[in-house]
């Protein structure tokens, strides 16, 4: 069943400006002027140098025979699979230039991508070297390989750590492969994954004592150690430094626990100075409680109201452990934040209609943007799904915000599997029926990992333009 509310009167409001009764507004962050296609320049950069590097030691003339090849393709596959591993490394930095230029969620994803294809070539770097290493006139079988990788790893020094890190590396991405990540709490994942700096730091040493491209050139070991420090630096800055800071300076503690519906708690959160806290509509934090249960993990949580300097409010549904302790805690309970991340806000906005497409607890941020994104009359669409009424939250904010905002609200209930194929709202078909102007929009998502293919797969269908849909997966 499907229940359509709509609601069309006065005036905008305006992000960042004064939206509400008080004089105290939040100062958004700095947009960085960078495209994806410096990040990449910046890494085919760095590809290309350590290539000149390679060749500058007379890398090109190994290929003159065959055993010569294997040992070049072993020391290239070990360049560009440290790369590739920095490159991940930064990835994941947080850095604030990298968020904005990516996303959060594309930086994840390409972070996948060059892990895995850092630990392909990382193994074919051990595979090649050593039987370059063990080949006589004839190439190397694969029982002296194995011999030849048990030799390097005993006996000769620094070998134990590049084995002990490859491993480390194979571990990681083990645990990282999807089917493998469904049986393990984020937790664990996250734990396992925290050795790819005990791996980086094996290889980095296993690097300089041995690379036939650092042994004897300055020059080339001081390359080296910049390609490390531009990953590490940021990751420093902005994972470490930064939130540290920022929670020094702000003091962030639970100020108001509300129950929103059965299962689902709002935290209202306030500080000190949270005037200067630079954040925006439909970004998120990592959220810490300082408790002797609480203080070593952190989940993350999108702001579920415009943030007015004054508080910041989430919205947490029950699902496990971690999301239960937070709602159970107490007011004045001190909180670790860190953030804000994430794009999915009025700052990559392209065009002046927008729809918001919500499903289940993916609200929260979408509620945020609806009361803050600036808007003309009838601008400003939003479509919650569902899967019953009872589930609904801020159903009644919702439909003030449609109000005072000049929105359209649809409230849509049922489970994907209560609609026929051709009455299906997510439907290519069921949002163009519902919003004819589509393509001239703007499209918000967030909700499960489920509903979001479906409505994107719908977008793609409709044609609506790559950069006009932005995406928050409320997962990892
Ligand atoms: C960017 C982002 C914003 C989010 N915003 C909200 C929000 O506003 N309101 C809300 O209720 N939920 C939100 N979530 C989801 C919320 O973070 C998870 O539900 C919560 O971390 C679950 O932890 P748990 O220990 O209670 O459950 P668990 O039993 O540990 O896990 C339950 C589910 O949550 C996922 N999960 C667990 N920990 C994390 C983590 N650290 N990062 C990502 N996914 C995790 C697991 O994959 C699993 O599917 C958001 C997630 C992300 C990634």
């Amino acid at each position: 069943m499907a229940v359509t509310l709509s609601a069309r009167i006065k005036g905008a409001v305006g992000e960042g400006r004064g939206r509400r009764s008080g004089p105290l507004t939040p100062p958004l962050p700095r947009r960085w002027s960078l495209t994806p296609g410096d990040l990449y320049l910046l890494i085919g950069g760095a590809g290309v140098l350590i290539t000149g590097m390679w060749v500058r030691h007379g890398g090109a003339t190994l290929f003159a025979d065959p055993i010569g090849a294997i040992a070049a393709v072993g020391q290239l596959a070990g360049l560009y699979g440290t790369l590739l591993a920095l490159v991940g490394i930064l990835l994941m930095s947080r850095a604030p230039w990298v968020d904005q230029v990516v996303g959060s969620d594309e930086a994840a994803r390409l972070h996948r991508l060059a892990g895995f294809a850092s630990v392909w070539l990382l193994v074919v770097h051990a595979l090649a070297s050593t039987a370059a290493l063990v080949s006589g006139d004839t190439i190397a079988t694969p029982n002296q390989i194995v011999q030849g990788i048990i030799d390097f790893t005993v006996l000769q020094e620094g070998g134990l750590g590049a084995t002990v890190a490859l491993a480390l590396f194979a571990l990681v991405a083990l645990v990282s492969i999807r089917a493998a990540r469904a049986f393990l709490a984020y937790e664990t994942w996250y734990g396992i994954h925290l050795y790819v700096y005990v791996a980086v730091a094996l290889g980095f040493t296993h690097q300089l004592a041995l690379g036939s491209d650092f042994v004897g050139d300055a020059l080339a070991r001081s390359t080296w150690v910049a390609l490390y420090a531009a990953a590490f630096l940021p990751l420093i800055a902005f994972r470490f430094v930064t939130p540290i800071v920022r929670n020094l300076r702000h003091q962030f503690y639970v100020d108001e626990v509300v129950m929103e519906r059965t299962g689902v708690v709002s935290l209202w959160v306030s500080g000190r100075n949270l005037e200067s806290l630079p954040v925006r509509a439909g970004q998120w934090f990592g959220i810490r409680a300082l408790t002797s249960d609480g203080w070593w993990r952190s989940n993350p949580y999108s702001l579920s109201a415009g943030p007015d300097a004054r508080r910041l409010r989430f919205t947490i549904e029950a699902l496990g452990d971690g999301s239960r302790r937070l709602q159970r805690l107490a007011p004045g309970t001190r909180l670790f934040l860190e953030g804000p991340y994430g794009l999915l806000t009025g700052a990559v906005r392209t065009r002046e209609k927008v729809l918001l497409i919500a499903g289940g607890i993916g609200i929260t941020p979408l509620r945020a943007l609806l009361e803050v994104l600036p808007a003309r009359r009838g601008d400003l669409a939003l479509m919650y799904r569902v899967p019953s009424k009872d589930s609904l939250v801020f159903k009644r904010e919702l439909q003030r915000l449609a109000d005072v905002r000049n929105a359209d609200v649809s409230f849509v209930t049922g489970s994907r599997d209560s609609f026929t194929f051709r009455d299906d709202p997510l439907s290519a078909a069921g949002l163009k029926s519902a919003y004819p102007d589509i393509l001239e929009r703007d499209v918000y998502l967030c909700g499960s990992p489920r509903m979001m293919e479906r409505v994107s797969q719908s977008l793609r269908e409709l044609g609506v333009p790559k950069v006009q849909v932005h995406l928050e997966r409320f997962g990892w």
